[in-house]
């Protein structure tokens, strides 16, 4: 394990609120997706892991545990990772909306191109 996401567990409908009033605010979303019904928003309560990028490639990976009737979101090392290495995961980001893809940078040689 190297570190929890942290953040506040919100229903879809609250995390598509809150995601219009940061934008408003020009304020970083961070927000992870549990599941159709649930949103981990990182935005204001959110710890160090809300900055880890995405990689095509990644050294890490997010798992979504259950713990006593609640979430975790734990990201975990699938390698050794250097002294200085940045961390990173896979978003793993749906691709239903097709007009509206995000350009990936990892810069990987197994890099998709697209995030979502
Ligand atoms: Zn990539």
């Amino acid at each position: 394990m190297v570190i929890e996401y942290n953040g506040t567990v919100l229903r879809n409908e609250v995390a598509i609120k809150k995601q219009r009033t940061y934008k408003s605010q020009n304020r970083g979303v961070f927000m992870f997706r549990i599941d159709s019904e649930r949103v981990v928003d990182a935005s204001q309560t959110g710890g160090l892991a809300r900055y880890i990028n995405h990689s095509c490639t990644p050294n890490c990976v997010a798992e979504v545990v259950t713990f006593e009737r609640g979430y975790k979101i734990i990201i975990t090392s699938n390698r050794r990772i250097e002294k200085g290495e940045e961390l990173c995961f896979d978003y793993q980001f749906d691709c239903v909306d097709s007009q509206h893809k995000i350009a990936c940078h990892c810069g990987t040689a197994d890099c998709r191109k697209r995030i979502n």
